[in-house]
């Protein structure tokens, strides 16, 4: 009954696992393509400003802009870690405790078969052995 018991709060953890790596991963990447979209604005604005300057240019009328596109790359990339980083503490749960995400490679052909599965789907060699 204790075997059972935490073989459900086991699966209940994960799936809250899985729930939360979802939103997360999806308000992250909300978060990287406004950012783009961000980015891709002040870059416009920075060409503009170049050009309507072209005659008199200075970095100094671009540079906050410039800084602007920085820090955007900057949030970017720690969305993109955070992700990362969500993606793999997912594996690494799903993976062992034989999710979708778990395969049983077939010992004479090499072939991907689902966790369980008694024969190779490719090859029919027993997987049980
Ligand atoms: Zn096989």
């Amino acid at each position: 009954m204790a075997g059972l018991m935490n073989s459900i709060y086991k699966g209940v953890a994960a799936i809250n696992v899985k729930t939360s790596t979802i939103t997360e991963t999806s308000k992250l990447k909300t978060v990287i393509s406004s950012r783009e979209d961000e980015i891709a604005m002040l870059m416009k604005t920075i060409g503009e400003t170049v050009y309507i300057n072209r005659a008199s240019f200075n970095m100094g009328m671009v540079s906050e802009m410039l800084e602007a596109v920085k820090t955007k790359y900057d949030e970017i990339e720690s969305c993109k870690s955070r992700i990362a980083l969500l993606e793999e503490n997912e594996r690494s749960i799903f993976g062992k405790e034989g999710g979708a995400e778990a395969k049983l490679f077939c010992t004479q052909c090499g072939a991907p078969n689902g966790v369980g599965d008694r024969f190779c789907e490719k090859c029919g060699a027993s997987l049980t052995d």
